[in-house]
């Protein structure tokens, strides 16, 4: 019976997952808390995260874009860096979002809760702040406690100079020499915001590839990319270790290509986050925690305890803020009683960089390894007269079809605005389209968008002679 506890809901963690659970829970009639350990609402993708990272990587892109012109016949000159105004700027975007959650919440009479929460029993949460501490009681909770960044050893971790994802985007200096340890997502993407700032990046990636996730194909334009605009890269190289030398940090190869040692101003580790499912006391409710830290859920975002959901970074792969919040809505709604699971047939990726890579559904990998008899339909933005007027014509558009459906089954885009490009793909996934659906829906022109309903016509074999 909800009357005997403080809460119908107590949502814990504030990030994209967190906030929307509650706001929906709320909207739907529930009295809920939402409990935060910091003052300001949002998560790593408000704080830390998507959002001061993309705020960042436009200036590096205009910076970019910029110097560009100069083959074009337009310079502009050396670009003049206040790193205290760009920073202002970055935590001013960050700040508008975190404070419209803060007036969203009280609009709703969520009640929010500073304080780091630990579980006490399966109904109660304690939550401390400050040396002070608080127990609510709920009916139903939601854990959204989100994931931290892994450490790795033999890297100093009380050394200024070696940042996470976090001190890198606090931007205190443009550093002559950055190394970045991770040729992930999140390192590629702080890669282009210092190196468009001025300074000389090397990225090391323990595998062959860069984002392994991704096809190889649809990563080599990015790649290429930035070699041309200096990066160095080090693939299948281990950093064995990092310390503190006279001029700067000592790093420590092993790798084909790789040096024995070199020295850097700085270092960014980004090899990956890890669940917090070991820090909430899940034990006193009773709730299984795996080994990793994830915490297991059925299709409506249930732990084995009927009452407990979580969501988000905590309760898998992808660990990404639209996932996250997707997952807080149906949450929220099965708490509240509907009738409610969680169907997406995709989650989309895309890696903000420039050129930014996407993806949805299977990559070709993927297809290959499960045996489907697929096909592509691959456009080369070379052949598009938008890209080339941009000057950005490295970039392609590549549809997967199963053959035997014929339906759209995978969708992978390189190229200036393809994080944009790829929600349509999203939908054609969703509403089971086949190249047909996508190939005779008309497209604006010129625009990037068209190269998908070329690619669809590229597979479908109305289009041949691109080049
Ligand atoms: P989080 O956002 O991690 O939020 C969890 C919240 O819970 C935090 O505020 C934390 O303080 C709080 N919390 C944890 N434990 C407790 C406790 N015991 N008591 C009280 N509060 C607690 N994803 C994208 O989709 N697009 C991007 O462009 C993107 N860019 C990124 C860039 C960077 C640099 C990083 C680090 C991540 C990026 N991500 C991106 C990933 C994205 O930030 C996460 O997937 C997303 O924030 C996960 O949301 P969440 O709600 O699960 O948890």
């Amino acid at each position: 019976d909800s009357d005997s506890f403080d809460f119908d809901l107590v949502v814990l963690g504030s990030g994209p997952g967190g906030y929307t659970a509650a706001f929906r829970a709320a909207d739907l009639g529930l009295k809920v808390a939402l409990i935060e350990r910091y003052s300001s609402l949002g998560g790593v993708c408000l704080n830390v995260g998507c959002i001061p990272s993309k705020a960042l990587l436009h200036v590096g892109q205009v910076i970019d874009s910029a110097a560009r012109m100069a083959d074009h016949g337009v310079r502009f000159g050396e670009p003049d860096i206040d790193l205290d105004i760009l920073r202002d700027y970055k935590n001013g975007v960050v700040g508008k979002l975190t404070k419209g959650l803060a007036g969203m919440a009280s609009k709703r009479s969520v009640e929010v809760i500073q304080g780091t929460g630990c579980f006490v029993d399966p109904h109660r949460i304690e939550v401390e702040h400050d040396g002070e501490a608080r127990t609510v009681s709920f009916a139903r909770c939601i854990i959204a406690a989100g994931s931290r960044v892994i450490q790795i050893p033999g890297i100093p971790d009380d050394d200024a100079r070696v940042m996470d994802s976090t001190g890198a985007l606090e931007l205190h200096d443009i550093p002559d020499r950055l190394l970045v340890i991770g040729g992930g997502i999140i390192g590629l993407e702080m890669a282009c915001v210092y190196r468009a700032l001025g300074a000389r990046v090397t990225v090391v990636e323990l595998l062959d590839q860069l984002m392994a996730g991704a096809d190889a194909d649809l990563v080599r334009p990015l790649h290429q990319h930035m070699k041309k605009l200096g990066v160095r890269f080090l693939l299948g190289t281990r950093v064995t270790g990092v310390e503190a030398g006279e001029q700067g940090l000592d790093a420590h190869f092993e790798g084909p290509q790789a040096p024995e040692r070199d020295e850097f101003d700085r270092v960014l580790v980004s090899v990956g986050r890890r669940p917090n499912g070991d820090r909430i006391g899940a034990d006193r409710a009773g709730l299984d925690v795996d080994e990793r830290g994830f915490i297991a859920v059925d299709g409506q975002m249930r732990t084995h305890l009927e009452h407990i959901f979580a969501i988000g970074d905590i309760v898998g792969q992808p660990m990404l803020a639209h996932k996250a919040s997707y997952e807080g809505k149906i949450a929220a709604e099965v708490a509240a009683g509907h009738k409610r699971a969680a169907d997406a047939r995709a989650i989309p990726s895309v890696a903000y960089t420039d050129p930014e890579v996407a993806w949805v559904g299977l990559t070709e990998t993927q297809a290959k390894k499960e045996g489907l008899d697929y096909g592509v339909g691959k456009f080369p933005w070379a052949a598009s007269g938008r890209a080339l007027g941009m000057d950005r014509s490295e970039g392609f558009t590549k549809l997967i079809f199963d053959k035997k459906s014929g339906r759209l089954v995978g969708a992978g885009v390189v190229g200036v605005h393809a994080g944009d490009l790829i929600g349509e793909l999203t939908l054609a996934l969703e509403m089971g389209c086949d190249a047909a659906d996508i190939g005779l829906t008309i497209h604006p022109h010129p625009t990037l968008s068209e190269s998908v309903m070329m690619a669809a016509e590229v597979y479908e074999g109305t289009i041949t002679d691109l080049y």
